[in-house]
């Protein structure tokens, strides 16, 4: 057998490592920012009806444009959006990707302000597009001053504010991405991964109209409950749209992940009806962890980033001996930890103060 560095791998691959948050089958799994309620039992059903369907017309290949689908989600949005300035993949990971293909590539640039979504760089170098990394303020909230200096210093031809960001939790302010968007002439995509636990903020997608260049992307992988579905969405410009369509796959969503998306839309109000719980836990959560001496940063989201910890790897191994992973993001000094049930909250504050100051091992 070879090994990786045998191969004649392309050269912005040499020496990476695929996205590897550990998927081991603990009791309490608040590593990668689930909803970890289950779907409800009168969704379940419909979903299940809808595949059954599907299945007897899998001889045939689906809808290549998922229209149904794309009038459910512009729907689902609100605002005005219809269908044309809809689009969808496996995942908004998959999104993403297509809009790296057709607006970045060789001699084009990707600029995200980090810490931030770790799979922007990964995106980047599988797509052969510079990455290039601008550092966040102390207290992570961008700034439309800073925004505006960064675009402008680096005129890259894609840049992504992620808002609530990920793995920080900071909302993302309006004012933010306007000036974002008239800094430079690239690409802005918000990625809005986290806009249903900070839904009182209003959505990008309020700012698409006259602003072409602007992506808003989303995805039914987090409040939703739905992320082994795997459906990812965009509202922007039909235009964009149009760019998109030349690098799909043909048929890239699945007849039965169609089928199950629009099951799952059609009871949104049910799929979403955890998310108040979630936040609510997040917010004792972070009471807990206040009162235990850590710092916990500001979240719209249904995850903490928390500082305090004098030895994060450490923290992080003797919690998963229990049983409970979290995620360690080598934000130095901090762990992210996704919001659970009640059960599940509790059992992470409880291993957190079993553990000695700082989270060290007792
Ligand atoms: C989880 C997450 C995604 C979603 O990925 P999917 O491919 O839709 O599951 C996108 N962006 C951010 C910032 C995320 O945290």
């Amino acid at each position: 057998m070879t090994s990786l560095s045998d191969l004649p791998l392309r050269a912005n691959l040499v020496g990476k490592l695929p996205y590897g948050a550990p998927q081991d089958p603990v009791p309490v799994s608040l590593n990668v920012n689930e909803n970890t309620h289950p779907i409800p039992d009168e969704v379940v059903a419909d979903i299940v009806a809808s595949l059954a369907a599907a299945v007897r017309s899998v001889n045939r290949y689906p809808d290549r444009d998922f229209l149904e689908l794309r009038e459910s989600l512009a729907h689902y949005l609100g605002h005005g959006l219809t269908a044309e300035q809809l689009w969808a993949a496996n995942g908004s990971n998959e999104v993403l990707q297509q809009v790296l293909q057709a607006f970045g590539g060789p001699g084009r640039s990707l600029l995200s302000f980090t810490p931030t979504y770790s799979m922007y760089p990964l995106l980047a170098s599988g797509t052969d597009t510079a990455w290039i990394d601008v550092p966040r303020p102390a207290d992570y909230a961008l700034t439309a001053a800073g925004v505006t200096a960064a675009l402008r210093e680096h005129a890259p031809d894609i840049a992504i504010l992620c808002g609530p960001n990920n793995p920080t939790g900071t909302p993302l302010d309006r004012e933010v991405i306007v000036a974002a968007y008239d800094a430079f002439d690239g690409i802005l995509i918000v990625d809005e991964a986290y806009h249903e636990f900070d839904a009182e903020r209003e959505s990008a997608v309020t700012l698409l109209p006259g602003r072409p260049r602007l992506l808003v992307s989303r995805t039914m992988s987090k409040a939703f409950a739905f992320a082994g579905v795997r459906l990812g969405y965009l509202a922007a410009d039909p235009a964009i749209i149009d760019a998109l369509r030349l690098v799909r796959l043909p048929y890239h969503l699945s007849a039965l992940t169609q089928a199950a998306a629009l099951a799952a839309l059609r009871h949104s109000g049910a799929m979403l009806r955890a998310v108040d719980d979630i936040r609510a836990e997040r917010d004792r959560l972070g009471v807990a962890l206040t009162e235990l001496g850590y710092t916990v940063h500001e979240s719209g989201s249904n995850f903490l980033l928390v500082g305090g910890f004098t030895d994060p790897e450490a923290t992080f191994a003797a919690l998963r001996a229990q049983g409970i992973l979290i995620r360690n993001l080598s934000v130095p000094g901090h762990l992210r930890i996704t919001a659970g049930t009640a059960a599940e909250t509790s059992a992470v504050i409880d291993a957190i103060a079993a553990l000695g100051p700082g989270g060290a091992a007792a």
